[in-house]
Formats: C-alpha cells, structure tokens, sequence
C-alpha cells in the first residue's frame, strides 16, 4: 500500500462529528477476527472500574454531545499544543455498540506515525497482558479486512492536523512501552 501522509488542516466543529461519523462507519461492524474474540476473554477490554476509561480522539466528544447515559466523559492527562484536552471516556462495561468510541472499535490496534511520516497500525502495547489477541499472538491473526477498515477511518480522520498529533503522541507512548519491555525481558 502506497505511504498515506499524516497531516492536515484544523477542521471547524461542524465538519468534525461528519468525520467521525464517517470514520466509526468504517468500524461499525467489522471486528479484529471474523467471530467475536469477547469469547475468548469474557470480553476483557470492557471490564475496566470506574476509574478507568477509554481516550477519545480529539474532538470526538462531540459524537456524545446528545446522549451520555451510562457514560461520562472527563478530561485526560494529555494535551495538544493548540490547547485541545483530549479526553477519556468512561463506561459502565456495557454500552450501545453504535456508540462505542474509536478506540473501542480499534482494540487492541493503534494507529501510528512511522519515521517517514506515514499512517501505519501496530498492536496497542498498554493491552499486551489483557488482550489474548496480543499475549497468544502465535494462535490469532488479526482480519486483513480489519486492518483495511483502519485504513479507511483513520485517512478519513488524518483531515485533521489535532488528530494526527494525537496519534504522534500515541506512537512515542508505544514506543516507550516497548523499550520498557525490551529492557525487562533482555
Ligand atoms: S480483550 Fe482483546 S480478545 Fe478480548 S474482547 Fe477485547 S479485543 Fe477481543
Ligand atoms: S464503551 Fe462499550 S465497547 Fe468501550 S469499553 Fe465501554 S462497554 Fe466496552
């Protein structure tokens, strides 16, 4: 697949629930395998506590503007250089599944920046001892069309420049974690 350059323009908020619609269409039905992986875990990645929450991508909080029930939304610990607090999701471990976030319907994949500035996907390593996609990686291999799905939302959502200085942030957080791992397990 030819190189997708990571980069745009701020978008104004109207045009930002578009995208994001647009982008959760790509990922509203299809899944990492092509059956339900919640069977091999009790759908383990939903069974946070109440302190725990999902990151929603920049501006997506406005996909929640007319519908919290059973979930809040709250400020991260992370911010972007125009002053945009990303935020964290919280649930009650149950949720309307054409609801759920970005980051639900990507787990365990995160996007990333590579060095030569292109979109690419690589496993999420903050699920590396929940998700049995990723700890048994030797018996799971994640759906191609998934992967293509990846693809399509996120160069639907790289329009936005705050988005893919989010997911610059995401790429140096992961890997941090490997080189952590890297140097635990050496
Ligand atoms: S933890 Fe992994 S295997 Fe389990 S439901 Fe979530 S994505 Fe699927
Ligand atoms: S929002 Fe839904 S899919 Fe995401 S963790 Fe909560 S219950 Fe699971």
């Amino acid at each position: 697949m030819a190189c997708r350059k990571a980069g745009g323009h701020a978008l104004r908020i109207g045009m930002k629930s578009t995208l994001y619609k647009k982008a959760w269409k790509y990922l509203e039905n299809i899944t990492p395998l092509e059956y339900d992986c919640g069977a091999l875990c009790g759908s383990a990645c939903c069974k946070g506590s109440d302190q725990d929450g999902m990151l929603l991508f920049p501006g997506e909080e406005i996909m929640y503007i007319e519908d919290r029930n059973g979930i809040s939304i709250v400020d991260s610990h992370i911010g972007l250089s125009d002053g945009t607090r990303i935020k964290l999701l919280v649930c009650q471990g149950c949720c309307d599944r054409k609801k759920r976030p970005l980051s639900c319907r990507i787990f365990p994949i995160i996007p990333q920046i590579d060095e030569h500035g292109c979109l690419t996907f690589t496993p999420d390593l903050r699920a590396a001892a929940l998700c049995p996609l990723l700890y048994r990686a030797d018996l799971y291999t994640i759906s191609p069309a998934f992967i293509d799905a990846l693809y399509s939302a996120f160069e639907t959502l790289a329009e936005d420049e705050r988005v893919t200085e989010f997911i610059g942030i995401l790429t140096r957080q992961n890997r941090e974690i490997a080189a952590d791992l890297k140097r635990f397990y050496r």
